[in-house]
């Protein structure tokens, strides 16, 4: 429906150049020209019309002419102004992560901002009362006692009264907003207290003044191997950096995983930039919350922004400090949307605010690995644990000669058995939740397999008990689309009534522990355990709180969590890992055993690790036994550089699904004979090398049509693009829908940025285009 806008005066827009740009959260390439009333700068918020609905939009500048007909562009609705215009910086950091990531401008900016700032119901209306920021201070100062007030969002261009649009705007209104402004954000797990200030070892005193004497731009690897002290050396940088007057932004992997390090962090820098002066954002929080802690870092009343990923795209006007904690962590990668790597991100930010970066890990990922040895990063190490204690001794067990009891090798259970007659906890890790991957018919070899996907149904203890449906009170699970069902009384091949689990998950696996050590206390830690909001928190403060004995858990217990009394590891199930078709496996798995064995010994007592294995002679095993990262990443880069991987070239990935595979196959196809006929053509116009040095800058090329030919051509150097076959999904089907994958590669970023460039560009065209949905990712992580 149209919106009455009074208020502007078309004549005057066209007078004084009031055309701006807007950015839109829209599948659609391209930005959009409206008509402004009054003064409008690059980087504020409109709500402007688009079709039959209202979006709100970022303005990305005023150009002097719209790029369509005059009388065809339509009045923005309404200039949002409750927050200051989004600063140059964070268009430029949306500009490049648009342009990187081959995605619209609006589809980067737009769900980077809090949910209300974005939506066009939580300013319309009778009840929008100025807008859901006016809103927000507006309570802050009715519980400041109604000295303080609030910010009034003054009226925007077409003023805030006489609008009819779409109304409920209480329904996008931040709900507990009020309380929020008055803390700091959500409780702190832990004991309230301010943490104890350590002497920092000789290793952490030098990697403290190293980053002191940094100046503008320097990346950083700070390689500390687990329980070295690196929160010690972010806090002392942080510090330092906040005495001088600048925030500090402070990525950390999943938030909820690791309450303690939040805690931690937080407690300490409270003391130094006080509650308000710490804001807290990740995904788990409701929109008022999260909007609370944006607008204090914005306006900068935050000095220190601790966060996941998302917190990245946060305005810091004050930016003197990037951290990026467990930097190889895989959670710093978007997988939908914008698949964007944060690390990558806060790189670019750093150098582009001519600030230092520091990227933390004990297992850094290899490309900051290959970086810091070929002198591009800063290595700082902290090659010895900051407690008394030693790294734990890891062994591996050899499983073909021992017979194991449920999966679990005997001097494993001894290990166990030990510690709970010490009163100390052991850790029981296997990566793989439910009670079992698959059941089974032994009599015609039937299994339980996905209606709607290619995939195995994974057997569950149902979580209500009695649930009626067999034998067993237990469910059946698809991991992939989320599709349940009961257990079936009898095979339907065959009806044998006997049906068996196979294998073994972390559910099966408590259940026996439980049956052998029954006076042992007994946790889970995996994604069906903490699905409610807050029990992970709850289940890891039993473990620090002394309440468990026996932790069972999948990677989720892998991450940084420093368990004082836990001083033995099991490791179960790491072979399935060793072969898999990712290149990237053996690196995940490397980063996980080193994480998880790291989880032990850390209050200084002797602990150990042990690992199940089939192939204990793989070098992978050979290192972790040696805890010898620096010894795996050079055997593992020199299989990459042989191979020609990353981080020795550069990937996109091209994904389509379709109701069929032959549709997704064919569409790939497609994109890659587009593909090569380019590279044909080049090769006839013998086409110039794009300039090197890993510059991230946008290479200076732009698709055009070369006269009389119909197919496009382009200026990317197309002899430097490899192009692999289109391939099926490894789990080709899921939810009836069938998916297939193209890999583009090149030695060069430049390169492959032009060439996607020009190939996104193109996709759209061709004919198998309608039939499918298509996806570009790149530098993807799995392949
Ligand atoms: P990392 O993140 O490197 O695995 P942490 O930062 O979690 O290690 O530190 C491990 C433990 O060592 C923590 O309990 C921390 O309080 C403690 N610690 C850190 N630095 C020192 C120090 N200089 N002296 C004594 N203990 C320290
Ligand atoms: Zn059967
Ligand atoms: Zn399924």
């Amino acid at each position: 429906m149209p919106v009455s806008n009074s208020a502007s005066d078309p004549s005057s827009a066209a007078g004084h150049g009031h055309w701006v740009r807007v950015a839109l959260d829209v599948p659609l390439p391209g930005l959009f020209d409206y008509r402004a009333g009054g003064e409008v700068r690059p980087g504020q918020r409109v709500i402007v019309p688009f079709g039959r609905r209202e979006l709100v939009g970022v303005v990305v500048e005023r150009p002097s002419m719209p790029a369509i007909a005059e009388e065809q562009v339509r009045d923005v609705a309404q200039v949002l102004d409750d927050v200051p215009p989004l600063p140059e910086d964070w268009l430029r950091l949306a500009a490049f992560a648009a342009d990187y990531y081959q995605r619209p401008l609006g589809e980067v900016m737009l769900p980077a901002l809090p949910g209300p700032l974005r939506r066009p119901a939580a300013y319309r209306g009778k009840r929008a009362g100025g807008g859901p920021v006016a809103r927000l201070d507006a309570r802050a100062a009715r519980a400041a006692g109604g000295k303080r007030k609030g910010r009034p969002g003054k009226a925007g261009a077409s003023g805030d009264g006489d609008v009819v649009a779409g109304d409920r705007a209480a329904a996008g209104a931040p709900g507990g907003a009020a309380g929020m402004t008055a803390t700091a954000g959500p409780a702190v797990p832990g004991d309230g207290l301010v943490p104890a200030r350590p002497a920092l070892s000789a290793a952490q005193q030098a990697a403290v003044d190293a980053l002191a004497a940094l100046q503008g731009f320097r990346p950083v690897l700070l390689h500390g191997v687990t329980g070295s002290g690196k929160t010690e050396v972010y806090l002392h940088a942080a510090e330092r950096v906040l005495a001088a007057g600048r925030q500090v932004m402070l990525l950390v992997p999943e938030i909820n995983l690791t309450p303690q390090l939040e805690g931690v962090l937080r407690r300490r820098l409270e003391a130094v930039a006080g509650v308000r002066g710490v804001a807290v954002l990740h995904s788990g929080l409701a929109d008022g919350e999260r909007l609370e802690a944006w607008l204090r870092a914005v306006r900068g009343e935050a000095r220190v922004l601790i966060g996941t990923r998302l917190a990245l795209f946060t305005p810091l006007p004050e930016l003197g400090l990037i951290v990026v904690d467990e930097e190889h962590d895989p959670s710093y990668k978007q997988q939908e949307g914008l698949r964007y790597s944060a690390r990558d991100l806060a790189i670019w930010r750093a150098r582009d605010r001519g600030v230092p970066v520091v990227l933390g890990s004990a297992t850094p990922s290899l490309e900051s690995w290959h970086h810091a040895t070929a002198g591009r990063y800063l290595l700082l190490s902290l090659p010895e644990r900051a407690q008394a204690g030693q790294l734990p001794a890891i062994r591996l067990l050899d499983t073909r000669p021992l017979r194991l009891e449920q999966g679990l090798a005997p001097p494993l259970l001894a290990a166990v058995e030990a510690r709970l007659q010490r009163g100390e906890q052991s850790l029981i890790f296997l990566n793989r939740r439910g009670y079992a991957p698959v059941l089974h018919c032994d009599a015609c070899g039937w299994v339980s397999g996905c209606r709607r996907c290619s995939a195995y149904m994974v057997l569950h203890r149902a979580v209500r008990p009695g649930l009626a449906g067999g034998p067993y009170r237990h469910e059946l699970r698809c991991h992939h689309c989320g599709w349940q069902e009961r257990v079936p009384a009898a095979c339907p091949d065959c009806g044998n009534q006997d049906l068996q689990p196979m294998g073994r998950g972390t559910q099966r696996l408590e259940e026996y522990l439980a049956q052998r050590f029954p006076q042992a206390r007994i946790a889970r830690i995996d994604a069906d355990s903490t699905r409610l909001k807050g029990s992970a928190q709850k289940l890891f403060a039993q473990v620090h709180a002394g309440e468990v004995d026996i932790l069972v858990g999948t990677q989720m217990v892998a991450k940084g969590h420093d368990f004082q009394n836990l001083t033995f590891v099991g490791v179960l199930n790491a072979d399935a890992m060793l072969f898999s078709h990712d290149f990237r496996a053996p690196e995940r798995l490397f980063a996980q055993l080193m994480q998880v064995a790291g989880r032990a010994g850390r209050s200084g007592s002797a602990s150990e690790v042990f690992v199940q294995t089939g192939y204990p002679e793989q070098p992978l095993y050979q290192a972790l036994v040696r805890h010898d990262y620096v010894g795996f990443a050079r055997y593992a880069l020199d299989e990459r550089a042989a191979a020609g991987l990353p981080p020795f070239a550069y990937q996109a990935l091209l994904t389509a699904e379709a109701g069929e595979l032959a549709q997704a196959l064919g569409f790939l196809a497609q994109a890659r004979e587009a593909a090569e006929a380019w590279a044909a053509a080049g090769d006839a116009a013998a086409v110039a090398a794009q300039p090197e040095a890993g510059s991230t800058r946008r290479a200076a090329v732009a698709p055009m049509v070369s006269a009389g030919a119909a197919q496009p051509a382009i200026a990317a150097d197309m002899s430097r693009i490899t192009l692999y076959d289109p391939v099926p999904l490894r789990v080709v089907r899921v939810a009836n829908v069938e998916r297939a994958q193209l890999l583009a590669e090149s030695d060069s970023r430049p390169a492959l940025q032009a060439f996607l460039r020009s190939w996104t560009a193109l996709l759209p065209t061709l004919p198998g285009a309608s039939r499918v949905r298509w996806q570009l990712e790149v530098d993807p992580l799995e392949i």
